[in-house]
């Protein structure tokens, strides 16, 4: 094992005189939060490894801060490398994803909203994150674990071929010029991809590329008195605490409240929009302002009421990389991988995910297990998810405003992540190399299917007309699919995932029936799939895992289920006289 060294050499360089050397384990270049999460993770997980990260402190750069909503899997990450307390404490109540589907979007008059979250408290509780606070004191966190940190900026880097170890040369905030060489390296650099534009091919689509305005704002008055709202059950927690999704034509809004010790109240709000199909200028507060009060006038009433902190727009700023993970040790994670429409929240998750895959590329490297298959499997099953979710959420832009047709997308896509996404990661499926390469042949050909899902929830709305919030009442139930015990041992995950299926054809089939059976012969085939995979998942996925389910070991080495139960307990306390 390596240890960590500084040397000092003389350089021939007129402007530096002296350049130092450091050999570490792991460089993680980049030290915002993807830079600070992996860190973290690999001491906490291989403590015996010498992880440097290289960028500047949190108040030393202006990061575009949004004000993150955490889901699953980030928020058990978080838990895992102990910051639970710590979030509880510091950082915002999120009950879950709540999304507002206008009843007339062109009618700047009506305030109705059919509402679509869920209506009992999910089993873990989630935080927003307050960035500035989070990150600083994230880096805190990562110095007492033991990360080590370099000020500074790489300026350089050769990538080793698995024989020699990577080089970077780094310039430190003091000036300095520093020799690093390691035998892993991490690129957490965001859109810079320093090590990413080296090694991996971006994709930057064409077509549906997406754009964000957002801003922090302060002291304002609540949208939520405003509104109509109608919902399948009364929502039995605080709505306000929850991450808000306003629906409208190509755009969608969200409303982050987040916590702040210095403010009466404070919430991140932003507005995520595919440019070709909006045309509407987004570039200041006015264009915003004139773009929602056409929309969703209970969200512009409230930001002219509130206290504008700071504000940030990213323009077509979609991109993704072929391959996130090489046998030769370099990784590219968080935004040096691609970047998210946040739709549902999950860049942080995916994040999480990433970094719990490359903690076990290096576990096997370290205990010289590693297969070059092992690393291409991960890889290509992180980029299938994530690529598969943002073609998803391209295409959705086109009915956006269409509260049914939208609502109908929405449930669809949440039975996969909690239904088949989330149990598969809790058992360690995603993060071991031979669950990832099985997987991928459950993941192929499903385009065609989802595509057909599609064109029947456009035509179920055409059929309904203008909707009303009865019509969403007489379909499918929110509460019903979500799948709040995820967390459940592996011999479940046959009963889990055909649960995942059993959903697809029930949401398909009585749709079909709705529509008349006549018209819907693109969608006996996709329905006859489902059915065939929901069988197979039940009978056969033990069989095709049999070595799997003995060996395979979860992620996690947190009891997240004893702390969500003391969650539970504190809740009803609270409400004791
Ligand atoms: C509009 C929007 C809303 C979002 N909402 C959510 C959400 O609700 N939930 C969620 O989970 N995710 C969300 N995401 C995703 C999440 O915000 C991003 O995944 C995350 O911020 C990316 O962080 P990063 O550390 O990868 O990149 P960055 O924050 O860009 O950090 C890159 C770092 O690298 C450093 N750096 C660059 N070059 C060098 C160099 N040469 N040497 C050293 N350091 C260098 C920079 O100084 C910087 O500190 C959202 C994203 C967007 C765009």
């Amino acid at each position: 094992m390596l240890k960590y060294e500084i040397e000092n050499e003389t350089e021939t360089s007129s402007q530096v005189s002296q350049i130092s050397q450091i050999k570490a384990d792991v460089i993680v270049v980049g030290s915002s939060i993807s830079g600070l999460m992996t860190s973290c993770y690999l001491k906490l997980k291989l403590p015996h490894l010498n992880i440097l990260a290289i960028g500047p402190r949190p108040e030393q750069e202006k990061r575009a801060y949004v004000g993150e909503s955490l889901t699953e899997i980030s928020i058990h990450f978080f838990w895992e490398i102990g910051l639970k307390d710590y979030l509880d404490r510091t950082h915002d109540r999120k009950n879950g994803l709540t999304f507002y589907h206008k009843l007339r979007i062109d009618d700047p008059n009506d305030y109705r909203y059919s509402v679509h979250a869920p209506g009992e408290s999910l089993y873990y509780h989630s935080r927003q994150l307050n960035r500035p606070i989070f990150d600083r004191d994230l880096y805190h966190h990562a110095v007492q674990m033991g990360v080590q940190f370099l000020d500074g900026k790489v300026k350089e880097v050769n990538i080793g071929d698995g024989k020699n170890h990577h080089q970077a040369i780094v310039k430190t905030a003091t000036g300095e010029c520093v020799q690093l060489s390691a035998r892993w390296i991490v690129d957490a650099t965001g859109h810079h991809r320093i090590i990413g534009k080296k090694v991996a091919t971006y994709n930057h689509p064409e077509t549906g590329q997406r754009s964000a305005f957002w801003f922090r704002l302060a002291d304002f008055n609540e949208f939520l008195p405003q509104l109509e709202l109608s919902m399948r059950r009364p929502h039995e927690y605080d709505l306000l605490h929850s991450t808000h999704h306003f629906m409208g034509h190509a755009n969608w809004i969200w409303c982050i409240p987040l916590q702040s010790s210095d403010r009466r109240n404070l919430i991140s709000v932003g507005i995520t929009y595919r440019p070709d199909l909006y045309d509407r200028p987004m570039q200041t507060l006015e264009h915003f302002l004139a773009a929602v009060e056409s929309e969703h006038p209970a969200v512009a009433a409230m930001v002219r009421s509130g206290q504008i902190l700071d504000m940030h727009s990213y323009r077509n700023y979609l991109y993704s990389a072929d391959r996130v993970y090489s046998a030769n040790g370099w990784f590219l994670v968080g935004n040096a991988a691609r970047t998210v429409d946040p739709l549902y929240s999950t860049g942080l998750a995916m994040t999480a995910l990433q970094i719990q895959q490359i903690t076990e590329i290096v576990r096997r490297d370290l205990a010289n297990t590693l297969a070059m298959d092992d690393v291409e499997a991960l890889s290509s099953l992180w980029c299938q998810i994530t690529a598969r979710r943002q073609v998803d959420i391209t295409d959705q832009y086109v009915t956006m405003h269409d509260p049914f047709s939208a609502h109908l997308r929405r449930y669809w896509n949440l039975n996969g992540w909690w239904n088949a996404i989330l149990p598969l990661w809790w058992c360690g499926f995603l993060t071991n190399p031979q669950g990832a390469d099985g997987l991928m042949g459950l993941l192929q050909g499903g385009e065609k299917s989802e595509r057909a899902a599609w064109d029947l929830f456009r035509d179920a709305s055409t059929q309904i007309g203008a909707a009303e919030s009865r019509h969403f009442e007489q379909t499918f139930d929110f509460d019903q699919i979500i799948n709040r015990r995820f967390d459940r041992p592996i011999h479940s995950i046959p009963q889990q995932l055909s649960r995942y299926f059993l959903w697809r054809l029930k949401m398909r089939f009585k749709l079909m029936k709705r529509l008349g059976w006549q018209q819907q012969v693109p969608q006996i085939r996709p329905l006859l799939l489902d059915l065939v995979r929901m069988l197979a998942v039940k009978y056969l996925f033990r069989l095709k895992f049999k070595s799997l389910f003995q060996t395979i070991d979860p992620p996690l080495c947190f009891d997240c289920a004893s702390a969500a139960k003391q969650d539970h307990l504190s809740s009803i306390q609270a409400l004791l006289p």
